[in-house]
Protein backbone atom coordinates (compact mmCIF):
# COMPACT_ATOMS: atom_id res chain seq x y z
CA UNK A 1 0.00 0.00 0.00
CA UNK A 2 1.29 3.69 -0.72
CA UNK A 3 0.91 6.60 1.38
CA UNK A 4 -1.85 8.33 -0.89
CA UNK A 5 -5.41 7.38 -0.31
CA UNK A 6 -6.64 7.99 -3.78
CA UNK A 7 -3.69 6.48 -5.41
CA UNK A 8 -4.65 3.29 -3.11
CA UNK A 9 -8.05 3.66 -4.61
CA UNK A 10 -6.87 3.93 -7.77
CA UNK A 11 -5.18 0.47 -7.69
CA UNK A 12 -7.94 -1.31 -5.73
CA UNK A 13 -5.73 -1.37 -2.19
CA UNK A 14 -8.90 0.57 -1.13
CA UNK A 15 -12.66 -0.38 -2.43
CA UNK A 16 -14.54 2.39 -4.35
CA UNK A 17 -17.33 2.89 -6.14
CA UNK A 18 -16.00 3.63 -9.11
CA UNK A 19 -18.37 5.56 -11.81
CA UNK A 20 -15.70 5.86 -14.85
CA UNK A 21 -12.07 5.43 -15.65
CA UNK A 22 -10.27 6.09 -18.36
CA UNK A 23 -6.72 5.73 -19.66
CA UNK A 24 -5.88 9.04 -17.41
CA UNK A 25 -8.52 9.36 -14.90
CA UNK A 26 -10.39 7.57 -12.08
CA UNK A 27 -14.34 8.81 -11.00
CA UNK A 28 -15.89 7.67 -8.30
CA UNK A 29 -18.75 8.31 -5.45
CA UNK A 30 -17.20 10.66 -2.25
CA UNK A 31 -17.37 9.11 0.84
CA UNK A 32 -18.89 11.69 2.85
CA UNK A 33 -21.34 12.73 0.36
CA UNK A 34 -22.54 16.28 0.80
CA UNK A 35 -25.83 15.93 -2.15
CA UNK A 36 -26.93 12.88 -3.91
CA UNK A 37 -24.33 11.77 -6.56
CA UNK A 38 -21.41 13.97 -5.23
CA UNK A 39 -18.25 12.08 -6.63
CA UNK A 40 -14.50 12.73 -7.37
CA UNK A 41 -12.76 12.84 -10.71
CA UNK A 42 -8.80 12.17 -10.42
CA UNK A 43 -6.07 11.86 -12.62
CA UNK A 44 -4.63 8.46 -12.52
CA UNK A 45 -1.05 9.97 -12.22
CA UNK A 46 -0.45 10.86 -8.12
CA UNK A 47 -0.47 14.96 -8.46
CA UNK A 48 -0.57 16.79 -4.88
CA UNK A 49 -3.29 19.86 -6.15
CA UNK A 50 -3.29 22.13 -9.61
CA UNK A 51 -0.26 23.39 -9.00
CA UNK A 52 1.28 20.44 -9.68
CA UNK A 53 -0.48 19.63 -12.82
CA UNK A 54 1.20 19.94 -16.46
CA UNK A 55 -1.31 21.43 -19.16
CA UNK A 56 -1.72 17.64 -21.12
CA UNK A 57 -2.57 16.46 -17.41
CA UNK A 58 -5.26 19.12 -16.93
CA UNK A 59 -6.82 18.71 -20.09
CA UNK A 60 -6.99 15.34 -20.17
CA UNK A 61 -9.06 15.84 -16.40
CA UNK A 62 -11.16 18.11 -17.90
CA UNK A 63 -12.08 16.32 -21.09
CA UNK A 64 -14.39 13.97 -18.86
CA UNK A 65 -15.57 16.67 -16.83
CA UNK A 66 -18.55 17.21 -19.69
CA UNK A 67 -19.88 13.54 -19.90
CA UNK A 68 -19.64 12.96 -16.03
CA UNK A 69 -21.75 16.30 -15.58
CA UNK A 70 -23.61 15.51 -18.11
CA UNK A 71 -24.22 11.66 -16.88
CA UNK A 72 -25.01 13.19 -13.27
CA UNK A 73 -27.84 15.45 -14.39
CA UNK A 74 -29.64 12.89 -16.96
CA UNK A 75 -29.75 10.19 -13.86
CA UNK A 76 -30.64 12.11 -10.94
CA UNK A 77 -32.00 15.54 -12.78
CA UNK A 78 -30.61 18.42 -10.07
CA UNK A 79 -31.66 21.88 -10.37
CA UNK A 80 -27.91 22.76 -10.64
CA UNK A 81 -23.74 21.47 -9.82
CA UNK A 82 -21.03 22.90 -8.44
CA UNK A 83 -17.81 22.02 -9.62
CA UNK A 84 -15.15 22.09 -6.53
CA UNK A 85 -11.11 21.57 -6.28
CA UNK A 86 -9.59 22.59 -3.05
CA UNK A 87 -6.34 23.49 -3.06
CA UNK A 88 -4.22 24.19 0.02
CA UNK A 89 -5.55 23.23 3.65
CA UNK A 90 -6.45 26.88 3.96
CA UNK A 91 -8.73 26.28 1.00
CA UNK A 92 -10.18 22.99 2.29
CA UNK A 93 -8.24 20.28 0.85
CA UNK A 94 -7.59 17.58 3.23
CA UNK A 95 -6.29 14.32 0.63
CA UNK A 96 -3.20 15.44 -1.35
CA UNK A 97 -4.20 14.43 -4.50
CA UNK A 98 -6.09 16.33 -6.89
CA UNK A 99 -9.42 15.85 -7.45
CA UNK A 100 -12.58 18.00 -8.43
CA UNK A 101 -15.81 17.89 -6.47
CA UNK A 102 -18.94 17.21 -8.47
CA UNK A 103 -21.92 18.70 -6.56
CA UNK A 104 -25.51 18.05 -7.87
CA UNK A 105 -27.69 20.91 -6.06
CA UNK A 106 -31.18 19.92 -5.54
CA UNK A 107 -32.87 22.77 -2.93
CA UNK A 108 -31.43 24.90 -0.25
CA UNK A 109 -31.68 21.48 1.69
CA UNK A 110 -28.91 19.86 0.55
CA UNK A 111 -25.37 19.88 2.50
CA UNK A 112 -23.28 22.31 0.26
CA UNK A 113 -23.60 25.74 2.42
CA UNK A 114 -22.02 28.71 -0.11
CA UNK A 115 -20.78 31.86 1.77
CA UNK A 116 -19.88 34.48 -1.57
CA UNK A 117 -18.94 37.77 0.61
CA UNK A 118 -17.42 39.96 -2.11
CA UNK A 119 -14.88 42.64 -0.61
CA UNK A 120 -15.78 45.81 -2.54
CA UNK A 121 -15.26 48.47 -0.18
CA UNK A 122 -10.96 47.19 -0.71
CA UNK A 123 -11.16 45.61 -3.65
CA UNK A 124 -12.28 48.21 -5.76
CA UNK A 125 -12.08 48.90 -9.35
CA UNK A 126 -8.86 50.97 -9.14
CA UNK A 127 -7.34 47.87 -7.19
CA UNK A 128 -8.35 45.16 -9.70
CA UNK A 129 -7.00 46.86 -12.45
CA UNK A 130 -4.06 46.78 -10.58
CA UNK A 131 -3.85 43.29 -9.71
CA UNK A 132 -4.74 42.28 -13.52
CA UNK A 133 -1.87 44.12 -14.92
CA UNK A 134 0.27 41.88 -12.46
CA UNK A 135 -1.44 39.24 -13.70
CA UNK A 136 -0.87 40.10 -17.21
CA UNK A 137 2.88 40.60 -16.30
CA UNK A 138 2.68 37.47 -14.91
CA UNK A 139 1.18 35.50 -17.97
P1 LIG B 1 -11.12 17.90 0.00
O1 LIG B 1 -11.61 18.46 1.30
O2 LIG B 1 -9.66 17.46 0.09
O3 LIG B 1 -11.39 18.78 -1.18
O4 LIG B 1 -12.00 16.61 -0.25
C1 LIG B 1 -11.61 15.30 0.05
C2 LIG B 1 -12.82 14.43 -0.19
O5 LIG B 1 -12.39 13.09 -0.24
C3 LIG B 1 -13.87 14.53 0.92
O6 LIG B 1 -15.12 14.94 0.35
C4 LIG B 1 -13.93 13.12 1.47
O7 LIG B 1 -15.23 12.71 1.82
C5 LIG B 1 -13.37 12.28 0.35
N1 LIG B 1 -12.69 11.08 0.81
C6 LIG B 1 -11.70 11.01 1.75
N2 LIG B 1 -11.32 9.74 1.91
C7 LIG B 1 -12.05 8.98 1.06
C8 LIG B 1 -12.08 7.59 0.77
O8 LIG B 1 -11.36 6.77 1.33
N3 LIG B 1 -12.98 7.19 -0.18
C9 LIG B 1 -13.79 8.07 -0.83
N4 LIG B 1 -14.63 7.55 -1.74
N5 LIG B 1 -13.78 9.39 -0.59
C10 LIG B 1 -12.92 9.84 0.35
ZN1 LIG C 1 -2.07 9.87 -4.95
Amino acid sequence: MVSCIFCNIINGTIPSEKVYEDEHVYAFMDITPVAKGHLLLIPKVHRENVYDMTEDEAANLFRAVPKIANALKAEFQPAGMNLLQNNGSHAGQTVYHFHLHFIPRYDEKDGFVWTWNPQVDTLTPEVIGGLASQLRERL
